[in-house]
């Protein structure tokens, strides 16, 4: 990036707020109100220092909410080194206008830390995790009722346990605790799917998308996913699952993946597992066979593909790179990783660009099933399965006896009543709830992306659906 786009580079908020406000020239809101949902509410900076390896550790942490028309406020917490106020501030926005567009019951919040995981144990790790979260739980900034993270970017079920746990001891006869905070694994009050949902959302979305050929001319493409050309960046919670469900269920192929250490490129495509194990083991992709290799990842970004899935970090496509972006089709994976500068370089150059509000919005929509189920106290599908299936058992009978009785002989296809009385557990009712939130989102937005003249892309659709909501609600509660 050169001095000069350095200075017109707003910061990742500004760039969320550049895009609210080209949404919201285009509704009626009253001033007071558009600024009562543009600005974030609070934001909590917490410095607490932990005992490590003969010494005390100093720690930064931060927990943003950034608007509570709808209780609790719900936000994944981020470690990582480049976690600063601005960056939560603008992840807390997102998500208000996330949890409106898919109707998860949620305001919107944030969290992070700055630390890198890397360069602790797991001992010191949940040491730290620990004392973040009591830091945060003795000011209702973890409850059940009022702000539910998850994980995000450096986080999974390991520190949800851990966070869990520590309300739990803090709050010993609170019976919901457990929901005070989503992601968890299985054994602890987690839910089937939450590990793969932002990933599985992301199928999903692509899938809905190319459902609509027009949609799919407007990108400049044709025909279905199979076969297409899709470059990846990052290979964590989010790009891996992206990556192997779209290769390994709709034909898809994962031309490129870009990681810290560099990038793979191999037109025939590469096995996203084989590559996942060998990060896993290596610690990043260098050395990875079968695949050319590129030093400066950022390169292939502007590579040729039918589309481009960021799925790692804000701000990759900027005013320095965006000129030069080939891929027809973006869908943000990763939350804000196009600036508002870029974003108005590829609508002009017809790129369409489906936005992290909708995009990344599985996580947050499982999340919403999981809190449910904590609530609730009952794993989802315990009560029918059983019933449903003694159901179908009584047709396929009846079937059968008919057939029995009839002169003309006919029999069930191969597979059908094995498939047929399966009566759907956790798992089959999570994927089948993320799969009609993210029909349901994608039609709202691209009913507003093709009936409105002056709305000439997906993220202002996708910004005029949940302004609009969040708009009603602060008007319900008479503010
Ligand atoms: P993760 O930590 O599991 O994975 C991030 C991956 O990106 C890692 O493999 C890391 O090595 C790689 N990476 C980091 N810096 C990179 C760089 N400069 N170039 C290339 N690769 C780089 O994180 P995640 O949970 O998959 O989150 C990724 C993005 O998705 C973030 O923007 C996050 O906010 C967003 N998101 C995550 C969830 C979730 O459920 N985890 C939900 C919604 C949105």
């Amino acid at each position: 990036m050169t001095a000069h786009d350095q200075i017109k580079e707003p910061s990742f908020r500004q760039s969320v707020d550049m895009m609210f406000n080209r949404a919201v020239a285009l509704m009626d809101l009253s001033p007071g109100l558009e600024q009562k949902i543009r600005v974030c509410n609070a934001t909590y900076t917490v410095r607490f220092g932990v005992r490590l390896r003969g010494d005390i550790h100093t720690f930064t942490g931060y927990r943003s909410v950034h608007s509570e028309h709808m209780e609790p406020v719900k936000g994944g917490i981020r470690y990582s080194l480049a976690v600063n106020q601005d960056e939560v501030e603008a992840l807390a926005a997102l998500m208000t206008y996330k949890c409106a567009l898919v109707e998860a019951p949620f305001g919107g919040s944030k969290g992070g830390l700055c630390i890198d995981p890397r360069e602790w144990d797991e001992h010191e790790m949940e040491l730290i995790t620990r004392r973040f979260a009591y830091e945060l739980i003795k000011r209702d900034l973890i409850n059940p009722a009022q702000n539910v993270p998850a994980p995000d970017m450096g986080t999974g079920e390991r520190e949800m346990a851990w966070i869990a746990d520590q309300f739990k001891r803090m709050n010993t006869t609170d019976i919901n605790g457990t929901a005070c905070v989503t992601g968890k694994p299985p054994n602890a009050g987690g839910i089937a799917g939450r590990v793969e949902a932002t990933g599985r959302g992301v199928q999903y979305a692509l899938q809905e998308f190319f459902r609509y050929p027009e949609d799919v001319k407007a990108a400049n493409l044709s025909g279905k996913l199979d076969g297409k050309r899709i470059i990846v960046q990052g290979l964590g919670n989010v790009g891996y699952h992206a990556a192997k469900f779209l290769s390994e269920e709709d034909g898809a192929k994962i031309t490129g993946i870009i990681e810290r250490d560099g990038a793979l490129h191999n037109e025939n495509g590469l096995d996203v597992d084989a590559v996942h194990s060998w990060i896993v083991k290596h610690g990043g992709i260098t050395g990875y066979p079968d695949a050319s290799h590129h030093t400066d990842g950022g390169a292939l970004l502007e590579a040729e593909c039918d589309i481009l899935i960021p799925a790692a970090l804000e701000g990759v496509i900027n005013l320095s790179n965006a000129e030069r972006i080939k891929a027809p089709l973006i869908i943000e994976a990763a939350n804000g990783p196009v600036t508002a500068g870029a974003d108005d370089i590829l609508r002009n150059k017809g790129c369409v660009i489906i936005p992290d509000m909708y995009a990344n919005a599985g996580g947050v929509t499982v999340s919403y099933f999981e809190w449910v189920k904590n609530l609730s106290h009952i794993r989802f599908g315990r009560m029918q399965r059983r019933a449903e299936e003694s159901r179908h058992q009584l047709i396929v009978d009846e079937l059968e006896r008919i057939s029995n009785d009839s002169t003309i002989k006919w029999t069930l296809s191969a597979g059908f009543k094995d498939k047929y009385l399966r009566g759907a557990g956790e798992l089959e009712l999570v994927r089948s709830g993320l799969d009609d939130t993210m029909r349901a989102a994608y039609q709202a937005m691209r009913e507003v992306w093709h009936s409105r003249e002056d709305v000439d892309d997906l993220r202002t659709a996708a910004y005029l659906v949940s302004i609009r909501k969040v708009a009603d609600s602060y008007r319900a509660k008479g503010l």
